[in-house]
């Protein structure tokens, strides 16, 4: 089913994360390919990968959320707002990630699933819809205990199906691309940035929303966190030059940058699950991100209430 108004969005079949012009400040995102083409890099990056297990069942999860997005109801979108309009803040949530959730429990293939994640899916489906507005509410508050990990892969999972739905059917107009951290559509930090070539012989820096999937330009060599040009240092594995992450001493956070140039085939999302391990050497370090929504649980500080 085509949601009313969404014909600009789904009428887009050459919109890939590689196809950037030059002049798109803010790219929304195309709800034919955002989750297909991200179940398909996941699939890709498993075999023979130390967390192979965990990304099979994220492109199981991912390959749910797009069969998710066929099936919402009509839903709303805000009217004309300050700041960015799907700030979930703000945004007063209607049921259709509830929708998203009750089909991705149903479709996801099972085969591959950890038993947590066997019991996250029960106790989900048999859950109040209360209950799971209080756990939406969690994820969103990035309020995430170490015991609820399970549960909020198929929560965040959810939200992002309605936030990345409503967020194909934004206007361009609505939103300001101020030069930002923070999604211009939603306002959730980014899940990585991607350097595609164009523009300055540097190429154009466009970070990717871990919400909503939009996507927007941001300048390179500054901290997403703080918006510090100062100090900023850069840490790689040897021999992975598509991938760094860059470090601000200003405020101790960090992000990660992935260069098209040299990897065509990469997903925002995906292939930051894919590079966990940069994370594992940079927090060694002393710096710090918002973690990925599908890690949320796992990389919390245990906090001893479980
Ligand atoms: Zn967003
Ligand atoms: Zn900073």
């Amino acid at each position: 089913m085509v949601p009313p108004g969404s014909r600009q969005a789904l009428s887009n079949p050459d919109n890939t994360v590689g196809s950037f012009a030059e002049s798109d400040p803010v790219k929304l995102p195309d709800l034919l390919t955002v989750f297909a083409k991200r179940a398909e890099r996941l699939r890709a990056l498993a075999p023979g990968h130390e967390l192979e297990g965990f990304l099979r069942m994220l492109a199981a999860l991912v390959a749910a959320q797009h069969e998710a997005l066929a099936g919402l109801p009509p839903g709303t979108l805000p009217g004309p707002t300050k700041g960015a309009p799907l700030d979930p803040a703000s945004l007063k949530r209607d049921e259709s990630w509830r929708v998203a959730l009750a089909r991705i429990l149903e479709r996801i293939d099972v085969a591959g699933l950890p038993e947590a994640a066997l019991k996250a899916r029960t106790a989900l489906a048999a859950a109040s819809a209360d209950d799971l507005e209080a756990s939406a509410d969690r994820f969103l508050q990035g309020n995430v205990k170490p015991s609820q990990a399970a549960e909020m892969v198929f929560v965040a999972a959810a939200l992002q199906v309605a936030w990345t739905r409503m967020a194909a059917l934004l206007e361009l107009a609505q939103l300001d691309p101020a030069d930002s951290g923070q999604c211009p559509a939603c306002g959730s930090p980014s899940v990585a940035g991607m350097v595609a070539p164009g523009g300055t012989k540097f190429g154009h820096r466009h970070l990717h929303c871990s919400l909503c999937a939009t996507s927007w330009r941001y300048v390179r060599t500054r901290c997403v966190h703080c918006g510090s040009t100062d100090k900023i240092s850069f840490r790689q594995f040897a021999g992975t030059s598509y991938l760094r992450a860059e470090c601000c001493e200003a405020c101790q956070g960090y992000s990660k940058v992935f260069y098209i140039e040299n990897a065509r085939t990469l997903e925002p999302l995906a292939d930051d699950l894919g590079s966990l391990g940069l994370d594992v050497l940079v927090g060694e370090e002393g710096f710090a991100r918002v973690a990925n929504p599908f890690v949320l649980g796992v990389m919390a500080e245990p906090d001893g209430n479980n």
